[in-house]
């Protein structure tokens, strides 16, 4: 996976900025939940306190503290409902204390007593062993100053006596655990959610990135297709409307106008070339004339040779250069005919012997088994003549050269090995380029230009086929032709 691609970094992005939000908004959930829960739990016990005291303790004076304790007892049964009720009087006595809950969750004995006091209403947590919590609300109260005649009413026996002014504090408590347990449960769905729905955010983000990036990618391919060659197609234009179509448009219309320069630069070349080449021939032959004239001396006739011999290598140059025009516009295809690729390449070898003597160059070759090929034989015989003029031209006096052609795993290979001087390292890449020449000085004297090897990578091309090179410097070169077998 490309972690520097445009998809990995938006999905990365857009999963960790969703997975904070969802975090946040976790957190504020949970402890936003809590709080209320607490709160709740706590106004529910604060309104039960006070309701004790407004019906019950209100009248304490009137109906005695034994019977406010049995009433309390009768109607909110504590016992039954799991929760704690504890009646102080101001003096520290206590008048009334629920029993332990059925569940046993916790001994209302042994929770701290809350002294009443003029205070206003309270509440606390206590922490009970067996990491249980109790919210208890309290509500301090004072009933009101009883009459004589209101006494006299009671139904309060001696040792009931409920001193006159006396303050009371009514604490209601309730166990907090059923509702952490669901904090719990909640806290535990979202820890195991969170991830869950991390990997669904990442796995959705990434389709829909790479749905909505795949034009780039055809883009891409069809650009990378787009060569001198073919310059004439245009990339596909998806009509969504977004920014990826005008992106399209925009390079559809920047290869157009490449298009055109190369173009116009190719017809530019083709025309000189042509145009080029008529004066050249009557100058070439004009000056073969002088050449033979009488009247010129010796300086004379060394100078109009220099000349010859200058205008017959920009008369190869100017060929070069047509031939490489003629190549570009396809022309290559219209001679197409099944041959005998051993047999020309041998046969060319044979001609081109002469030029090997002259440097005691010996050519060898094994090219006896016929190779089917099927292609234009002019232009196949120029990539021969050109890759072993090359090896002749680079080889010192008493090389060797090789030529082999051989039928390799359904294609036709040529080889052309000398063992001259070889090529440098860093001009392998280049060797096939138009007027390239790895050594301007070496080369200059041999008359070439650097466009013999682009002659070759053209015809290669125009028949399919691959051409490549491996060299070593002092130690010699090998060109290899790749072609396409004939198929009947
Ligand atoms: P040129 O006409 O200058 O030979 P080419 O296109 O045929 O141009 O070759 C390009 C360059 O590649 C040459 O200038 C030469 O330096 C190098 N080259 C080509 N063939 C060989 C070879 N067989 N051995 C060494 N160098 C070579």
């Amino acid at each position: 996976m490309n972690v520097r691609s445009i998809s990995f970094r938006l999905v990365v992005w857009y999963t960790s900025l969703l997975t904070g939000i969802f975090i946040l908004l976790g957190v504020l959930f949970y402890f936003g939940l809590q709080h209320f829960v607490e709160n709740d739990v706590q106004q529910t016990q604060m309104h039960r306190a006070r309701q004790i005291a407004d019906t019950l303790l209100a009248r304490i004076q009137q109906t005695g503290e034994a019977y406010v304790a049995d009433e309390i007892k009768t109607l909110y049964a504590p016992e039954i409902n799991d929760r704690f009720i504890r009646l102080t009087r101001a003096d520290g006595r206590v008048i009334y204390v629920s029993g332990a809950p059925t569940d046993g969750s916790f001994n209302p004995g042994e929770i701290a007593a809350a002294t009443p006091g003029p205070g206003s209403d309270f509440s606390r947590q206590i922490h009970l062993p067996g990491g249980k919590t109790l919210l208890v609300a309290g509500v301090n109260f004072q009933p009101p100053n009883q009459t004589s005649s209101q006494q006299t009413l009671s139904r309060q026996t001696p040792n009931q006596q409920t001193p006159s002014q006396a303050r009371y504090c009514v604490e209601v408590g309730a166990l907090l655990d059923p509702f952490e347990a669901m904090l719990d449960r909640l806290f535990l769905q979202l820890a195991l959610g969170l991830p869950l729905a991390a990997v669904i955010i990442a796995g959705g983000g990434w389709l829909l990135v790479r749905r909505a990036l795949q034009p780039v990618a055809q883009i891409t391919h069809a650009a990378e297709l787009i060569t001198q060659h073919n310059s004439s197609e245009r990339m596909p234009v998806a009509r969504t409307g977004d920014e990826l179509e005008k992106l399209s448009v925009s390079l559809n219309r920047m290869i157009a106008r490449l298009d055109d320069a190369f173009q116009n630069s190719k017809r530019f070349v083709a025309d000189a070339s042509h145009e080029l080449r008529t004066p050249l021939t009557i100058l070439h032959g004009e000056l073969e004339m002088l050449a033979e004239d009488a009247r010129l001396d010796a300086e004379g006739h060394e100078r109009v040779a220099s000349m010859l011999e200058e205008v017959a290598r920009l008369a190869k140059i100017v060929e070069q250069l047509f031939a490489l025009s003629r190549l570009d516009a396809g022309e290559a295809q219209t001679e197409w005919q099944p041959f005998d690729l051993a047999e020309l390449a041998r046969t060319t070898a044979e001609h081109m012997g002469l030029l090997a003597e002259d440097k005691h160059i010996a050519i060898s070759s094994d090219a006896s088994r016929p190779v089917l090929i099927e292609g234009d034989r002019a232009r196949l015989k120029q990539v021969v003549v050109n890759l072993l003029g090359n090896a002749i031209k680079y080889t010192p006096e008493n090389g060797a050269i090789q030529l082999s052609v051989n039928a390799v795993n359904g294609h036709a290979v040529l080889e052309v090995a000398d063992n001259g001087i070889g090529i440098p390292s860093e001009a392998l890449p280049h060797v096939f380029d138009r007027f390239f020449r790895v050594d301007s000085a070496r080369s200059a004297d041999s008359g070439s230009a650097g466009l013999g090897l682009s002659i070759v990578k053209s015809i290669c091309t125009a028949h399919g086929a691959e051409v490549e090179v491996e060299s070593t410097v002092r130690q010699g070169s090998c060109f290899r032709v790749k072609l396409p077998l004939f198929k009947n």
